[in-house]
């Protein structure tokens, strides 16, 4: 099984050296045609509108949009989690609108750009998971078929439906691999 990365902007190199260290093989995703090699595809953190844009500029955001509904497991951590989502709160900014989530961006406020948190997260097991937050997102409504699977200051911060998996967190970047385990073993 190979994993593509969306290799266009933002943390894409550390989700290729955690999902090598979970023994996958990854491929930088920059190209529609790289897409046939790929059985699953995780979208980084970065920036959601210049990723959103650059998606359409590369030819990228219909072939992946169509592969998901297809079934192909994919999984957005920060602004992978707002490219994901059918609904972004004042925005209309290009998606990929997989998930039946409307999110929030930039939801725990300008003052704090980034932050870690010890977080409960019941299907990873009993030790607490580090998450590091930068200008992250919230869920902010969920529609039934979504499974929350964490929240934090009483908001949706890890949800599931079906192979789709959305973070608001960045799991790839403190060395805990048990979200991207979660990932492998769960929805592919
Ligand atoms: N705030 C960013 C956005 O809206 C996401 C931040 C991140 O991915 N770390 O796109």
């Amino acid at each position: 099984m190979r994993v593509g990365v969306l290799a266009l902007q933002g943390a894409f190199r550390e989700h290729q050296k955690a999902l090598a260290a979970c023994g996958v093989e990854t491929e930088q995703i920059k190209k529609p045609e790289q897409l046939a090699k790929i059985s699953a595809l995780v979208i980084p953190g970065g920036e959601s509108t210049t990723m959103g844009k650059l998606l359409i500029e590369f030819n990228l955001l219909e072939p992946i949009k169509e592969l998901g509904e297809q079934g192909m497991p994919v999984f957005g951590t920060c602004a992978g989690m707002i490219l994901l989502a059918k609904g972004i709160a004042g925005s209309t900014q290009p998606r990929l609108g997989l998930m039946d989530i409307t999110v929030e961006r930039n939801a725990f406020g300008r003052q704090v750009d980034s932050f870690e948190a010890e977080l409960d997260i019941p299907v990873l097991g009993e030790e607490p998971f580090r998450a590091v937050f930068i200008r992250a997102p919230y869920i902010l409504s969920v529609e039934k078929s979504v499974e929350a699977l964490t929240s934090f200051g009483g908001k949706i911060i890890f949800a599931r439906q079906g192979r789709f998996l959305a973070a608001a967190f960045h799991p790839e970047l403190t060395g805990d691999l048990r979200v991207h385990r979660y990932f492998l073993e769960n929805c592919i």
